[in-house]
């Protein structure tokens, strides 16, 4: 005899449509059980017949469709070929894990989850036979990533067991073994600085560089009246450095690994884990790799990490509020343009080789002329007829560079509250007007019009959805740092030259008051050098803010992240050119040992 059963029911594709986007811990159980049958009459179109086997003493006609079976069971009569089974249990998919993803899999040989972007995320859901991947793979991101209530930066699968919307003890038994929640870093120290700014200090547990040292800068930046404060994180990609810049404590260490992808994104959701504990609820918006490492040294790790964190349903981090600095890495920043929307910072520091091959090592691979045709290439900007002598008009109201800076300065006194980060590597702090930096108002401001480099930065609507001003018509803006070190590369000399330099490049200067560190022989620039430096800038029509010194009574300011003492071989000092050596300091005692080492290649 035959009886007719109801189909499995098919996941309702409106709810979980709706589920995957805005509900993700909505039961979904029901939707794919096939042992629940539906309530009511099963329509007719949704019967299947199977057949039943019946006792040999009491046969029965078979129906159309066991008569179907049978005859499928036979070999074809001219070929004998026998057929392939009518219904068969479909084969999971095969998963695919990122090419070139580093740490991908802890000490132990488990996938580490944080390593994965979402879409990776969720084609591994799908390989584990999940019967809702997408639903699955969000559970597991919001769990990792969001605030509470959805989500709770969990460390492991287990955490969640019991609590509403968990994870149920069946799918935790099947994955556990193989995979880990672990960001492969723990938080083991915490300095704070007199201005608010926060060092996080953390002992890495795996990866190149394990059992050494990473840290992490948060920094409070204060508003104007009516904006809401916000903090800034500046993350590192390296522990040490290799690129050996000498005005840098990082530097000094030598490179001694490269941070992994879920190591990059654990120092955020540590940095949200502490601000929680701390009862701090200010809004963590804007992310600048500019700690320790070279970000381009270490693309891919980053990159995976810049979209992670940035994920609208996790971390929340706009792409226009991440920053990449970087020396100079043609090749890497030409990547980066092309595989994301996060923005670029380069660190220049220099106008002349001399100096920049002295103080920036890796301008001995790409010197300032290929540097600056590389900029022109990626960051155009249109060169009108007759700007420069516009702007020139514009400002020619001022009568002079001191004037065009004492209106700076009345400026820097209305929005004196104003406070920008700082940290790490030798750059922070991508959006000088809303950071809070010293900055002189636009030529607009004074009376004129605009002068054509634009801010990087866009606003992000209340959707998480993004805006990009710096990418549509205007193209993508650079942000150019670059420190004043006292007598190298401070002059107004400098301060042309580097005006001529970006003239084609669509970008705004940042100049950055040195952090002096143990053991370096460089001095800041005195406030009048920067000033007149700035007031120059603004002269040829650029846009210039200077960033103050943040978190540098406990070396949590820029350039001034590391151990060197945790370094097995420091970098070397390099000598400098004959002409600046008057502006240097005297050696510390410790240091003449360390100048004698050979300089570094890059
Ligand atoms: S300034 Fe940045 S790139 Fe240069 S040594 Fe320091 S951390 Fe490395």
């Amino acid at each position: 005899m035959h009886r007719t059963l109801p189909a499995a029911r098919e996941p309702c594709s409106v709810r979980q449509s709706r589920c995957s986007k805005w509900a993700p811990f909505r039961a979904h159980a029901n939707a794919v059980a096939p042992h629940v049958a539906p309530r009511g009459p099963v329509p007719t179109a949704r019967r299947v017949t199977v057949a039943v086997a019946q006792p040999a003493a009491a046969p029965v006609a078979p129906t159309t469709a066991a008569a179907s079976t049978s005859a499928a069971a036979q070999p074809h009569p001219t070929s004998g070929a026998l057929p392939q089974p009518a219904e068969h249990a479909p084969a999971l998919p095969t998963w695919t894990p990122p090419a070139n993803r580093p740490g991908l899999y802890d000490q132990e040989g488990r996938l580490v989850l944080k390593a994965l972007t979402l879409p990776e995320l969720e084609a591994w859901c799908a390989a584990q036979g999940e019967a809702a991947p997408a639903n699955r793979a969000l559970q597991i991101w919001r769990w990792m990533y969001a605030d509470p209530p959805a989500g709770s930066w969990v460390r492991s699968l287990e955490e969640t067991m019991g609590r509403q919307n968990g994870f149920a003890a069946k799918f935790v038994e099947k994955v556990s073994p193989n995979v880990s929640l672990e960001g492969g870093l723990k938080l083991s120290q915490v300095v704070r600085a007199g201005d608010g700014t926060r060092k996080l200090v953390f002992t890495l547990v795996g990866g190149e560089a394990a059992g050494g040292s990473v840290e992490t800068v948060l920094i409070p930046v204060v508003r104007q009246q009516g904006l809401r404060d916000r903090l800034t994180i500046c993350v590192s990609s390296q522990v040490g450095c290799a690129m050996n810049c000498q005005f840098c404590y990082t530097g000094r260490m030598g490179l001694l690994g490269n941070l992994t992808t879920a190591q990059i994104v654990e120092q955020v959701v540590e940095a949200r884990r502490f601000l929680a504990q701390e009862g701090d609820r200010t809004p963590l918006t804007n992310l600048v790799f500019m700690g320790m490492g070279e970000p381009l040294h270490n693309t891919e790790a980053v990159l995976a990490a810049a979209d992670i964190v940035s994920h609208y349903l996790g971390l929340h981090i706009s792409h226009n509020k991440i920053t990449i600095s970087t020396v100079g890495l043609v090749p890497e920043m030409r990547a980066v343009l092309a595989r994301t929307r996060v923005q670029l910072a380069l660190s220049l520091h220099a106008t002349t080789d001399e100096v920049r091959d002295w103080i920036v090592p890796v301008n001995r691979r790409y010197d300032l002329a290929t540097l600056t045709t590389a900029l022109e290439e990626m960051f155009p900007k249109e060169e009108q007829e007759g700007q420069q002598q516009q702007q020139q008009a514009a400002t020619g109201s001022l009568a002079s560079a001191d004037e065009a800076a004492a209106v700076a300065v009345s400026h820097e006194t209305a929005a004196a509250s104003a406070a920008a980060g700082s940290s790490g590597c030798s750059t922070q702090g991508p959006e000088p007007t809303d950071s809070g930096e010293r900055w002189l108002p636009p030529v607009e401001q004074l009376g004129s019009e605009a002068p054509s480099c634009s801010s990087s930065s866009s606003a992000s609507s209340s959707d998480g959805s993004e805006s990009e001003k710096g990418s549509s018509k205007e193209g993508r803006s650079l942000l150019v740092e670059y420190t004043m070190l006292h007598g190298i590369n401070d002059t107004l000399e400098d301060a042309h030259r580097l005006a001529d330099m970006l003239r084609r490049v669509n970008c705004k200067v940042n100049l950055i008051v040195f952090n002096p560190h143990k053991g370096t022989r460089f001095q800041p620039s005195t406030d009048e050098d920067i000033s007149a430096f700035r007031s120059a800038l603004i002269q040829r029509g650029m846009v210039c803010t200077i960033r103050d010194s943040r978190g540098d009574d406990e070396m949590a300011a820029c350039g001034q992240l590391g151990n060197v003492g945790l370094s097995f071989r420091p970098s070397p000092i390099l000598e400098a050119p004959e002409r600046f050596k008057e502006f240097l300091l005297s050696p510390t005692p410790a240091a003449p040992a360390k100048q004698a080492a050979a300089p570094a290649a890059v």
